[in-house]
This record gives structure tokens, C-alpha cells and sequence, in this order.
């Protein structure tokens, strides 16, 4: 059978040609993909010749690009385009896939060149890129285990394989549980806006419902009916549908998933030396340690926490003209009560300036201010989606990168929004282009309607552009520290500093009435900017409980027993959530920390990057402009095009002249300020 993936790829800039792309060809690719590589790591491990950075680290960097390929792709069209038949493929790649990886790092004679080029790494002659470069790849095999003895090699292989089946086992089971839909009467959708009207109906229609209107339990179906359903029934409904996703009691439950998973990480941290997978996930970051994230998500836990226990007495007050005590599926519908009576802002309003097409054109207005790149519609190049559309990324008269965007949800797409890319920046064999994937979950718009955002999800496509440039930007030599590469509780700092520019005037000033043409009204941008304040005791609880409650599950010791609802429990009664707030995720559907490992011990991450976005920012106030060129520099150099070539506390130093200070981040939530200098994070 002839297979895309073993072809040279003659299309528009070698992009993946999705046309003729079919599941059947993953298998297929990943297995030759896998054998080929083991080939060439036996001889590079093998070779007679001592060590040189040339014939280890640069032939590593070179090893496995069929299997950068087949997994690069997989990886997005299991997220965003997935079906019974991918599914299956995932589930048994998965463990094959890590099995390879663990095998690499715990090959010891492979590990012997790296520590001899560590120990001599002074003497070689390296420029600091390529240094560094030598001093990540020691790292990372230390970290996976390759000063282990035998038979504890043999055991962490054993965790690492079971851990990435267990992944993709939360994984689907969460998917199952937002299969369900729910259909919706004309008086059951009472009080919703015509946006979320027109989209209730879509997905009535959609599912073949017999009924006029339906949700789903996706995050962005479940938002308007809590936020605008006046029939309480309904809220609490969809509400508990929502929160108890992968905790049903039926055959998706991931209770056991999580037990055993949290065990297996504490395992496995011990083996390599650790107290707590916290301890040995936050040895490689900025924080260093689980006590520096800790005191971080405390020093906002309790300003937020005094905040929303205000907003809930006003909340209740005005509740109680319905009659009733206030619960969580309450909250939100009053706070929008609230934020009208406060502020006399109705995020609806806005939304006829925010069309997705304008929002999309004021970010990449927004990178042509600041690092001077342009954006060019291609129409000959293949998508998996027909929704998916792809832009040439233009600087200094050269193509950087291509950018794909695919905005709109679908039952085959999970949910969230994400930045990935198919084929990352990098220089070794001559210059390779990143190919850069934005995903999205907006309602899509009836036939022929725009697609009208709200100021969240306007945010959101900011956000992830601010990923998209991280690596679009990507202006380094090797593969292993290219773009996004970097720590975790770095990589959110150029998608959340990319928020920022949003409410600034030259790129409000783009966002006109899709019907009129008009600007929004000044008036209506008063009342935003003092509504952005609103809701923020909410806001900081949801966040912060999730991220104390998973570095709780992450800080219990090996052989410690565990039970998901108990530690979530007693998590929340110690740090006193308020009975009327849920969790933003609760573990049975967290899949930050549990469909794989990306944020397990890291969703503190994103405060911490938060820090750093706020303050960053401020350099650009400081300078009474937004886009000030000088600043603007030193944002590229050190932050977007650097990607992992630098210590990431030195890199940040570089780009903001000092250390970050906590108070931005206060003060952006309109919380009070600390002592000043008495709380620098970084270490
Ligand atoms: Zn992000």
C-alpha cells in the first residue's frame, strides 16, 4: 500500500498533503517510523568513534524526523478531527510510543557518550546555543532515569508505558461523557441571548433532536445557559452534567484512572530521588520548588477569596427577590445581574464588534506592530478540516512559517483551545519552516451569520496566537530547544502577554460593528475597562482551588493510597472554598494532569506566567506605548524568537531589565498591593 508518509511531500512548502492522508496510514507510519529510528539511535549508541557533539547530540537531533512527522500530525487529528477508528490506533500506539522514548533514555551506552561530552562539555569549543543544547539533553536523561540501576530501569519503563496507556484511557473516557446532549424547550432556554439561541438550535439541528434547542456539555455550550438561562432547572441540570464529567459511575468513571495514575507519579518520582512528583517536576522550571509555587497560589488564593465571599452576599442579596439560597449554578447568572447593576456593561453588547474575522485581523495587526510581520490567506494549501483556513507568515521580505487556524468546535474535536504545530522551527539541515496549528472552540454560526465572540473568547484567539508566534517566531539552530520548548511555567508567558494588546486603543480601533462599520463606542469602553475587574473573586477561586488541588494529588509521597474524592475534599475544606464556586476542572475531568503529563504539577503554571505577563507588560506602559519598538525588541530577541536557549529566569531579566515583581498581577485583578520588593517570584 503506498503511504503519504513515506513520500517526499512535493506540496506548497512541504506541508502535510491532508488530502491523501488516511487513518489507515498511521499505523503503518508509526511502526516503520519507530523501528527506523531505533536503528539510527543503535548507531549513534554504537558508533566506534568517542564521542563528539557532531556524531551524538547533532546526529540525535537529526534521528527520528518520520517519527516527528506521524506523531506531529497524529497528534492534532486525534485532538481536533478524531473517530472510532483513530481512537483505536491512539490506544495502541501509545504505549509503544513510550516504550521507544523510555528505551532511548534508558539505553545506558547511549547515555555514556552524553555524560562524557557533559563532563568535558568546557572543553569542546561550543557556541552557547549548542551548549546549552548539550546541557538539556544530559537533563533530560537524567530526568528519565538513565543514572538508575537495572532493575529500577526496568520498573520505571514499566511505569512510564502504563502511565501514557492510563492518559489516553481519561482522555477518551472524558469525550464519552461530552457526547451527551440535552434537549432544550422554547421556556428552558428563556433569558439567552440570540447568539446563544441561534447556536442552541444549530446543535438541536445538528443532532437530529426532535426539539427546538439543545447543549451539550462542552465547555463553551454550558457557559451561556449559566450565565443567561433564567430557569434555575435547567442551570442546575447542565451544571452537574458539566462538573461530574468522568464521574458518573458508569463506565467512563476516572476515579480508578486517577488513583492509580497519582500513585504511579509518586513511584516514579521516588525512583529518581524526589519526596513528590511536584518535587521532580518543578526541579526543571522557573519556581524550582513546590514550596515557591505554593506560596504564590496562596498569596492570590486569599485576596480572591475575600473577594468573591463579598460578591456572594451581594450576589444573594440580589437573589433573593427570586427567592432561593445561592448555588453553583446560580452564580454565575447573578453575577451577570450584578455586573450590569455595578457596572451597566453587558458583555452582549460587545459582541457584534468582536466578530472572529476582525479578531483574528487585530492580532496579526498586532504582530505587525510589534515584530514586524505580515499575513498572507493561501488557498492551495491542504487542510484536514474543511473550516480550516492557513496563512504564509511574512518578516523582512521572507516567509517565516505558515499559520493554520481551525476556530470552530465539532463533535470530533475535544474540547479547550490549544497551539500545536506540525513541523517546528529549527536550522541544522538548512532552514525548516514552522508549521504552526491554532485550535479553537467557538459556536459555528448558522449558514451565512458571523461568528460573533465574546470578550473571553476574543481573548482566547489572542492567547493562542501569542503561542502561534512563540513558534511562528522560533529563531534557533536545534530542534530539542526550538519555539515552545521551554519550561512550563515559562511557555504561557507569550500567549498571556499577547492578551494585553487586545485592549489597547490602536486594536480596539479595528474591531468595528459588523453590520455598521462603526467603532465601539467610547462609552461602551469605559464601561468595559471598569467591568474588567467584575467577577474576579470568582474567577481567582475556580482557577486557584484547581491549581492548589492538583499540586495536593502531585505532593503526596510513594506508597501513600489514594482516593481522588477524598483528597479533592479535603483539599477544599482546608483552604475554605466557598460552597457556592466549583472547581474550574475537578480531577475527574482535569486533563491538564491527567490526559498525560503536560500540566501534572503545573497548573499553578499559568498564575506563575501570569506574574510574569503582568509585570512584563507594565514595560510597555512605562514607556507610554504599546507598541514601543525598543521594548518591542528585546520581546522578540529574548522572549518569542528565542525559544529554550536560555536559562528562561535570565531570559525574562534580559527582556524586563529586572526580576518580576507580584504586584501587576494584583493589581490586573484589582486586588491590593504587597509590601514592594517583599515578594519577587523568581528564583
Ligand atoms: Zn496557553
Amino acid at each position: 500500500m503506498s503511504n503519504p508518509f513515506f513520500e517526499t511531500w512535493s506540496t506548497p512548502f512541504g506541508t502535510p498533503p491532508f488530502d491523501s492522508i488516511k487513518t489507515a496510514h498511521f499505523r503503518p507510519a508509526y511502526l516503520k517510523a519507530l523501528t527506523g529510528h531505533q536503528a539510527e539511535i543503535d548507531s549513534i549508541a554504537g558508533n566506534a568513534e568517542a564521542p563528539s557533539f557532531d556524531n551524538t547530540v547533532v546526529a540525535l537531533e537529526h534521528a527520528g524526523q518520520l517519527l516527528r512527522r506521524v506523531e506531529m500530525i497524529f497528534g492534532q487529528l486525534s485532538s481536533a478531527n478524531t473517530n472510532d477508528e483513530m481512537q483505536a490506533v491512539e490506544r495502541e500506539m501509545s504505549p509503544l510510543v513510550t516504550r521507544h522514548w523510555t528505551g532511548i533514555y534508558l539505553n545506558p551506552k547511549l547515555f555514556a557518550r552524553i555524560d562524557d561530552l557533559y563532563r568535558r562539555r568546557t572543553s569542546l569549543g561550543l557556541d552557547p546555543e549548542s551548549l546549552r543544547v548539550l546541557e538539556r539533553y544530559h537533563l533530560d536523561f537524567v530526568r528519565t532515569g538513565a543514572k538508575l540501576t537495572d532493575a529500577q530501569r526496568e520498573r520505571f519503563a514499566a511505569i512510564m508505558e502504563r502511565l501514557s496507556v492510563l492518559g489516553t484511557t481519561f482522555s477518551q473516557n472524558v469525550l464519552a461523557d461530552e457526547q451527551q446532549v440535552f434537549a432544550l424547550t422554547e421556556s428552558e432556554v428563556a433569558g439567552l441571548p440570540d447568539f446563544a439561541l441561534a447556536s442552541a438550535a444549530e446543535t438541536a439541528r445538528d443532532r437530529k433532536l426532535n426539539a427546538p434547542f439543545a447543549a451539550t456539555v462542552s465547555r463553551s455550550s454550558v457557559e451561556p445557559i449559566l450565565h443567561f438561562a433564567s430557569d434555575r432547572i435547567v442551570r442546575e441540570k447542565i451544571w452537574r452534567a458539566f462538573v461530574n464529567r468522568g464521574h458518573n459511575g458508569n463506565a467512563q468513571d476516572n476515579r480508578q484512572v486517577i488513583a492509580e495514575m497519582v500513585a504511579l507519579r509518586a513511584e516514579l518520582a521516588s525512583l529518581l530521588g524526589y519526596d513528590s512528583y511536584a518535587a521532580y517536576k518543578l526541579d526543571d522550571s522557573m519556581a524550582k520548588t513546590p514550596a515557591a509555587a505554593q506560596k504564590l497560589m496562596e498569596d492570590v488564593w486569599a485576596p480572591g477569596q475575600q473577594r468573591a465571599e463579598e460578591d456572594r452576599d451581594a450576589l444573594q442579596q440580589l437573589m433573593d427577590a427570586d427567592g432561593g439560597m445561592l448555588e453553583a449554578w446560580d452564580w454565575r447568572y447573578y453575577s451577570e445581574k450584578l455586573r450590569k447593576a455595578r457596572y451597566d456593561f453587558d458583555e452582549n453588547e460587545l459582541k457584534p464588534y468582536f466578530e472572529l474575522d476582525k479578531v483574528i485581523d487585530a492580532a496579526f495587526f498586532t504582530a505587525g506592530r510589534l515584530f514586524g510581520v505580515s499575513f498572507r490567506l493561501l488557498d492551495d494549501v491542504e487542510v484536514y478540516h474543511p473550516d480550516v483556513r492557513v496563512w504564509a507568515v511574512e518578516r523582512e521580505g521572507k516567509t517565516i512559517g505558515l499559520f493554520y487556524g481551525d476556530f470552530f468546535a465539532r463533535p470530533s474535536k475535544r474540547s479547550g483551545a490549544w497551539m500545536t504545530s506540525f513541523r517546528d522551527q529549527q536550522k541544522l539541515g538548512g532552514e525548516v519552516l514552522p508549521l504552526v496549528v491554532n485550535t479553537c472552540n467557538f459556536n459555528k454560526p448558522p449558514e451565512g451569520e458571523p461568528a460573533l465572540l465574546s470578550l473571553d473568547e476574543a481573548r482566547t484567539v489572542f492567547h493562542e496566537f501569542g503561542h502561534g508566534l512563540h513558534g511562528l517566531l522560533s529563531n534557533v539552530t536545534y530542534p530539542r530547544i526550538s519555539g515552545t520548548s521551554v519550561v512550563r511555567d515559562f511557555v504561557e508567558l507569550p500567549s498571556q502577554i499577547y492578551e494585553h494588546w487586545l485592549e489597547t486603543p490602536p486594536v480596539l480601533a479595528r474591531l468595528t460593528h459588523y453590520k455598521t462599520g462603526a467603532p465601539i463606542p467610547p462609552a461602551l469602553l469605559e464601561r468595559m475597562k471598569a467591568a474588567r475587574k467584575a467577577n474576579k473573586g470568582f474567577e481567582t477561586v475556580e482557577f486557584v482551588s484547581s491549581a492548589i488541588l492538583d499540586m495536593a494529588f502531585h505532593s503526596l509521597p510513594a506508597g501513600a493510597p489514594v482516593e481522588s474524592d477524598a483528597v479533592e475534599q479535603q483539599t477544599l475544606e482546608r483552604i475554605g472554598m466557598p460552597r457556592e464556586i466549583a472547581l474550574r476542572h475537578a480531577s475527574a475531568h482535569f486533563g491538564h494532569l491527567f490526559s498525560g503529563d503536560g500540566y501534572a504539577a503545573g497548573y499553578y503554571s499559568y498564575l506563575w506566567s501570569e506574574v510574569l505577563d503582568a509585570d512584563g507588560f507594565t514595560a510597555f506602559e512605562e514607556a507610554g506605548d504599546p507598541f514601543d519598538p525598543a521594548t518591542a525588541e528585546r520581546l522578540y530577541t529574548y522572549v518569542y524568537s528565542g525559544g529554550g536557549s536560555r536559562d528562561f529566569a535570565e531570559a525574562y531579566r534580559l527582556f524586563r531589565g529586572r526580576d518580576p515583581d507580584i504586584n501587576g498581577l494584583l493589581a490586573k485583578r484589582g486586588f491590593a498591593a504587597l509590601t514592594p520588593g517583599a515578594d519577587s517570584v523568581a528564583s
